[in-house]
């Protein structure tokens, strides 16, 4: 099964490109993050677009890292006050992600609790969704992950209603990235294109594009840390990115992605870095369901996997942090409940669990 319901236009000037298939409705509303649509030059190119195709727009840029529910209400409110009838969403996953649950909240009128209450979502806003890091593949997928403000547990949902109906990619709006942010967002996209060739859902169709993206990754990696606005090591990113999405899309995310989240809800870890840190074990400790699948991915990429972990190891990705042993089990509880452990092709018992987290734990 291969399904995508999104126009991409990828490359150079994909915005002017994608002008003639951007009319979703009369009044749009942008949702950004404080600084990221500005930065990236996005609203720049947008404005005098919007304002040729007679579309009038209000602009809701107060989208933190890691959204809480409170703002997708308060982002609720605002497109309902002002009568926006679809989305622009502008920036990294944060502003995707938000930009889809205030759409589907706006839409069927949620509260915050009614968020992650699927049968609850009948209907939603069209989404025009630009990327400004290459890491989600957001604009792909019909995920949206959230932090619940009264909880403070990160969990995501998946619905088709969320898959924005128009994905605008340009690698120009991502050499605003600082170094840590290429860095980490990299890495996530790194994360989804290996989680999918380990999910129980994974799909013959997408190997190729797997393969190509990892591949993508490795050579331009390092090359865009030191030279940030290297247009084709970018390029190369965002597409990588963009596969990366297209892979989560059918193939969900495992364990990998469920461990990283009471990492980033405790100490804001950042995501990429929070998959990052426990890929190599990670890797290992699905290696013995699946050598062959991941042999194909080293022959494809001719590397082999040691060489693997040290291109890996040679980022700033080590870190550790300070947990209470009563707070490890409550993240084991977390982890083990989350959605993403479903498509995982081993799933850990509590040992094995406290003994992967032990990877990152001071003093272990
Ligand atoms: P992000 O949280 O959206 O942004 C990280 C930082 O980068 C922010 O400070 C942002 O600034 C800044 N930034 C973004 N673009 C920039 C640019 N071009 N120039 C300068 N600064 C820029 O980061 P992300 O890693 O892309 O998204 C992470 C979120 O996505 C997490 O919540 C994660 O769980 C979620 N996620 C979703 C999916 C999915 O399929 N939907 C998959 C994986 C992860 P401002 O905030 O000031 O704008
Ligand atoms: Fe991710």
């Amino acid at each position: 099964m291969f399904y995508l319901p999104t126009r991409i236009i990828f490359g150079e000037n994909a915005l002017r490109e994608a002008a003639p298939h951007l009319a979703f409705g009369k009044r749009a509303l942008i949702v950004s993050g404080r600084s990221s649509a500005v930065k990236s030059g996005v609203l720049g190119d947008l404005i005098p677009i919007l304002n040729e195709l007679n579309i009038e727009h209000k602009i809701f840029a107060q989208i933190l890292e890691n959204p809480l529910t409170s703002q997708i209400i308060a982002g609720k409110e605002f497109m309902l006050e002002n009568n926006c009838d679809f989305i622009i969403a502008i920036g990294g996953g944060s502003p995707l992600d938000a930009a889809k649950a205030i759409a589907i909240a706006a839409a069927n009128d949620l509260s915050e609790d009614e968020l992650y209450q699927l049968d609850l979502h009948k209907r939603s806003y069209p989404i025009v969704a630009v990327p400004t890091t290459h890491g989600t593949g957001s604009e792909v997928t019909q995920y949206s992950v959230l932090t619940h403000s009264k909880t403070n547990k990160k969990a995501g949902f998946g619905s088709d209603l969320n898959f924005p109906r128009l994905a605008i990619v340009d690698p120009r709006y991502m050499t605003s990235l600082s170094p840590k942010v290429s860095l980490h967002t990299a890495l996530d996209a790194l994360s989804h294109l290996l989680e999918g060739l380990y999910s129980l859902s994974r799909n013959t169709h997408l190997y190729p594009m797997i393969h190509r993206g990892v591949r993508l990754i490795v050579d331009n990696l390092s090359l865009c840390l030191k030279e940030p606005n290297h247009l084709p090591a970018r390029e190369a990113l965002a597409l990588a990115s963009l596969y990366g999405g297209i892979t989560i899309a059918h193939t969900g995310t495992t364990l990998q992605h469920a461990i990283g989240y009471p990492f980033t809800s405790a100490f804001d870890t950042p995501h990429g870095l929070a998959n990052a840190m426990f890929m190599k074990e990670m890797m290992e400790f699905n290696l013995p369901n699946m050598l062959e699948l991941i042999n194909e991915l080293f022959d494809a990429i001719n590397m082999s996997k040691e060489e693997f972990y040290n291109w890996l190891e040679s980022f700033p990705i080590q870190i550790k942090v300070e947990i209470s042993d009563d707070e490890e089990e409550r993240w084991m509880d977390e982890i083990l409940g989350a959605r993403n452990i479903a498509a995982s092709p081993r799933v850990p018992t509590r040992d094995e669990l406290r003994a992967l987290i032990h990877t990152v734990k001071k003093g272990v």
